[in-house]
């Protein structure tokens, strides 16, 4: 990321925070410094609206919206979600759960969205609410001393700007700007994915009060999302396990619909539909964490301190939910320094929490147990209502709620250990498909 050619004599200016990235994240934290009076400069590389994949939201981020005054806008532009449709490879039936069916039935829907106009939303909004906001600024280099930091971005037209801020929020997503500088990335051997994606016109859809609800659907090498829009396309999405897309041997649009020809359901809901622009894209998944997200003058949000598997649509909340805990403790390093060491140690906490809960699923998902669990939801011991909070991304909501996600693992592990052969398939198959098998075809893989 340093550029030594970089001009360090330009006009410099101060603020109190300086947050790379205008994502969600970037935008939220923004909106709240900027609320406690800080001078806050938020630098996006790209103009909004800009695309960005990730479009359905959970209920937790209703009240997050709410907190920053935007639900009523994003109201107005997404599709209202109630809940999700598991459909197996290998069953004539799918299973449909409701996110009122948690610990709090009040958090029952959610929107899904097109990122690029929830996206601007966040982003105009820290304007409004004073943060100094600047569009084609790209952050080229970051360097941290004993007062603060100096931080170097790269504009549109190639003229450089430089800020001295006694603190910096890293929220540049998969960037990962400050993880790099430190080399504190690490990937997630655990899990190994790519995507394959697309917009689809006329998608038969769900109907009545399910018509906005995910839709998640299993097959041989993945799973695939589809995520119906407000506007009448269709996000479809298949999360591939990265040998699957690595044996690619034809053009990416042929390979999508290959793919989905691997889901009969999905591919009986598209066979009438066209997919937009005539466009199929792919992206890298692969999780990764960064060692640390705290240093005494700088905090990682977000994507930009870790990723997981999108399979529960927890990106967008996680990544806010940090921003406003990161508030906090962004306010304690600048007014009360004595008190930093405690507040970054709860936030470090709070930053592994969400994610390690979805983890859990995550790594387990291809796992035959689950599955099962998945397609016949029971409330025993209070399990479903456990798992329907953490679906609903409602992390405690009821006293109830720990214990109740526990006796789903204890349910899960007992039911593993009676199944046992089929609990030690799914485990061999699921570390061979997080290893990295080169160019081989995965159907010769699975089979051998
Ligand atoms: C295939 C896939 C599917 C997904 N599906 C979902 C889903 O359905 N629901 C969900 O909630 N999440 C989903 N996610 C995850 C979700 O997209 C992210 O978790 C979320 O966008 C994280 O928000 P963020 O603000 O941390 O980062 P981002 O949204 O990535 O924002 C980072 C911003 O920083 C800017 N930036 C980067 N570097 C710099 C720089 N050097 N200088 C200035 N600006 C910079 C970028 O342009 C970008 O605007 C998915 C992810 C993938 C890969």
């Amino acid at each position: 990321m340093a550029d030594a050619s970089m001009d360090t004599t330009a006009d410099m200016q101060t603020c109190d925070v300086l947050v790379v990235g205008g994502g969600p994240a970037g935008s939220t934290i923004a909106t709240l410094l900027a609320r406690q009076g800080r001078q806050v400069v938020l630098l996006e590389k790209e103009h909004h609206p800009r695309f960005h994949i990730g479009e359905s939201l959970l209920p937790g981020n209703v009240e997050l919206f709410d907190q920053l005054g935007v639900r009523e806008q994003v109201d107005k532009i997404g599709m209202p979600k109630y809940g999700i449709e598991f459909v197996p490879p290998d069953l004539d039936y799918c299973s449909y759960v409701d996110f009122a069916e948690g610990w709090d039935p009040t958090k029952d829907s959610a929107w899904q969205v097109r990122r690029s106009e929830l996206d601007e939303i966040l982003f105009r909004h820290a304007t409004k609410e004073g943060a100094v906001t600047l569009e084609g600024a790209h952050v080229r280099q970051v360097d941290f001393d004993a007062d603060g930091a100096t931080v170097r971005a790269v504009l549109d037209d190639g003229a450089q700007r430089t800020w001295r801020a006694r603190f910096v929020v890293d929220a540049s997503g998969r960037d990962t700007v400050l993880a790099n500088k430190f080399k504190s990335k690490k990937k997630n051997p655990k899990h190994n994915s790519t995507a394959l994606f697309g917009h689809f016109r006329n998608a038969r859809r769900l109907e009545g009060k399910r018509e906005g609800n995910i839709s998640i659907c299993w097959f041989q090498h993945g799973w695939f999302w589809f995520i119906p829009l407000a506007d009448g396309t269709t996000s479809v999405g298949a999360v591939c396990w990265a040998y699957y897309l690595k044996a690619r041997d034809k053009p990416l649009k042929d390979y999508f619909y290959d793919t989905i020809a691997m889901c009969p359901e999905l591919h009986d809901r598209l066979k009438d539909a066209t997919l937009v622009d005539d466009a199929v894209h792919a992206t890298g998944n692969f999780a990764y964490s960064s060692t640390h997200a705290t240093g005494d003058r700088y905090l990682m949000l977000g994507d930009a301190f870790t990723f997981i598997d999108p399979m529960f649509s927890s990106g967008v909340f996680l990544a806010m939910q940090s921003a406003f805990d990161g508030a906090k403790m962004v306010a304690t390093a600048l007014d009360n320094p004595a008190a930093l060491p405690a507040a970054r140690q709860a936030v470090e906490k709070k930053m592994r929490e969400g994610p390690r809960d979805y983890s859990w699923f995550i790594y387990r998902v291809t796992n035959p147990t689950i599955r099962d669990m998945f397609m016949h939801p029971k409330n025993v011991f209070n399990a479903k209502q456990g798992l329907m909070s953490l679906l609903a991304a409602d992390l405690e909501p009821a006293p109830g709620y720990r214990r109740s996600l526990f006796m789903f693992k204890v349910v899960y592990y007992f039911v593993s250990l009676i199944n046992f052969r089929r609990t030690w398939a799914g485990w061999k198959r699921h570390s061979f498909n997080v290893q990295d098998h080169g160019t081989l075809r995965g159907e010769t893989i699975l089979k051998s």
